[in-house]
């Protein structure tokens, strides 16, 4: 090897210590020192006399640099491991959150969706709990189901106020051909399965679908019964239908409470007119009273007109809100004295103690008059709505109190048959009509 090599070699060897030592690796600086100690000792025999003082000093100078990139990177190598492994695990922690952060905003979707539904399920039920009829609660039950549970073929049934091991049907989507169709086919399936009605489960044949009794206070009062596709995950449904079922519950007994308090009261809920037993009562004691002081009375039926056309057109609630709005009309016309009943689905009776003929119509008159003027409103359409009346008088008409009701019902016939909208006093009908 040449001097001029030599050198060269020993020119190089403390920048190699540096990029070899970089940043952590200590021997690059060690491993250079000691090449450029050997290349440096060699020199000093190889080269020159006169040129060995150069080379001793430049030797010298390259071996310190090498020693020092070792010294430094040597000292400095626990801190660039300790950051670098600082900046891994920062790293890490920042993955770990992003991907955190990614499942947060998706669960907080999931509890959205979850929210949103459980806010409308309340809403739900809070609309079924404002009606107090079967039929009032129908509609509001179908579109819970399909809105909630999003089935389409299912039926709803509620046990019979008299026989509580029947049940009868409140509400059906479709279900053609299934077991759930009525309650015979659906408790007589039950029966052949040896299935517990009282236990909620997922069905599997003849078809998939959900059976879930309906309990209030541990009695059960009603059963769903939902058909479900092949494809749905019927253990989520179960606890979907469960759930449903379980808020419905409260909404079905206070109709039964409703119905049960109802029957002993005296008055109509829905019209606020006294119930037909309680005329009957009523009449009999007027008969009683009239034959004992020989005074008179009046009966006067009503019928609203066409009304069957207005369910049919309007829907029951609206027919409701009539019945009630009729109601109302007639017991703020009529004196304290006066008595108005609820004679049977759209027709009311009003008894009026001690009045003379020619009074009764003018009232009956001022009745039809006040009805047809009144408003009864549905989605700012004005609906016309009329009553029919008929009159009969005590002890003209009849002795009893069911001839009176049965000349007043004439009177009613007869006002019906020549054009509705009408007054008739029984007295009026020509003989042979
Ligand atoms: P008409 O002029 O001859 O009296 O015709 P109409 O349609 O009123 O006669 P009909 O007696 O055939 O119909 C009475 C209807 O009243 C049938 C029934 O569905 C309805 N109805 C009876 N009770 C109620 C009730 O409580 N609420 C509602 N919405 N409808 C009732
Ligand atoms: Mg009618
Ligand atoms: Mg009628």
């Amino acid at each position: 090897m040449t001097p001029e090599l030599m050198m060269g070699v020993m020119w190089l060897m403390p920048p190699a210590a540096l990029w070899l030592s970089g940043p952590t690796r200590a021997w690059g600086g060690w491993a250079c020192s000691a090449a450029t100690a050997l290349v440096w000792l060699a020199g000093l025999f190889l080269v020159p006399g006169a040129e060995r003082l150069r080379w001793a000093a430049a030797g010298a100078s390259s071996l310190g640099a090498c020693l020092w990139a070792g010294i430094v990177v040597q000292r400095n190598a626990g801190e660039a491991v300790r950051l670098s492994e600082a900046l891994a695990q920062r790293r890490a922690t920042a993955a770990a959150l992003t991907k955190g952060l990614a499942a947060a905003k998706s669960r907080s979707k999931d509890v959205e969706v979850e929210q949103r539904e459980v806010h409308a399920l309340y809403g739900m039920v809070k609309g079924m709990a404002e009606v107090m009829t079967w039929d009032g609660v129908r509609p509001k039950l179908e579109a819970a189901v399909e809105q909630y549970l999003r089935v389409e073929e299912f039926a709803v049934y509620v046990v019979e106020q008299k026989a509580s091991d029947a049940m009868r049907l409140l509400a059906r989507r479709r279900l053609s051909g299934s077991p759930g169709a009525t309650w015979d086919t659906l408790s007589r399936w039950m029966q052949e399965n040896a299935v517990a009605m009282t236990v909620a489960r997922v069905v599997d044949k003849p078809e998939r679908a959900v059976a879930v009794p309906i309990f209030e206070s541990e009695k059960l009062i009603g059963y769903f019964y939902a058909r479900i596709p092949r494809e749905a995950d019927a253990e989520a449904m179960l606890m979907r239908a469960q759930t449903f079922v379980e808020e419905i519950s409260f909404a079905f007994r206070r109709i039964k409470l409703f119905q049960e308090v109802e029957k002993f009261s005296l008055v109509d809920g829905l019209t606020g007119a006294y119930r037909r037993r309680v005329l009957d009562e009523r009449l009999a004691e007027e008969v009683v009273r009239a034959q004992t002081f020989k005074t008179t009375f009046c009966l006067m039926l009503l019928d609203i007109d066409k009304f069957k056309n207005l369910n049919d057109s309007y829907g029951h609630q609206f027919g409701d809100e009539v019945l009630s709005r009729v109601g109302e009309i007639l017991r703020g016309s009529v004196y304290e004295t006066d008595f108005v009943a609820r004679y049977g689905g759209e027709e009311f009776a009003i008894l009026l103690p001690r009045a003379e003929p020619a009074g009764v119509l003018r009232k009956a008159e001022a009745l039809r008059k006040a009805i047809e003027t009144a408003s009864f409103e549905l989605a700012m359409q004005r609906v016309s709505v009329t009553i029919s009346l008929g009159i009969a008088h005590y002890p003209r008409d009849g002795a009893a109190a069911d001839a009176i009701v049965r000349q007043a019902d004439r009177a009613l016939y007869h006002a019906k048959d020549t054009g509705r909208n009408r007054v008739v006093d029984v007295a009026e009908i020509p003989r042979k009509a």
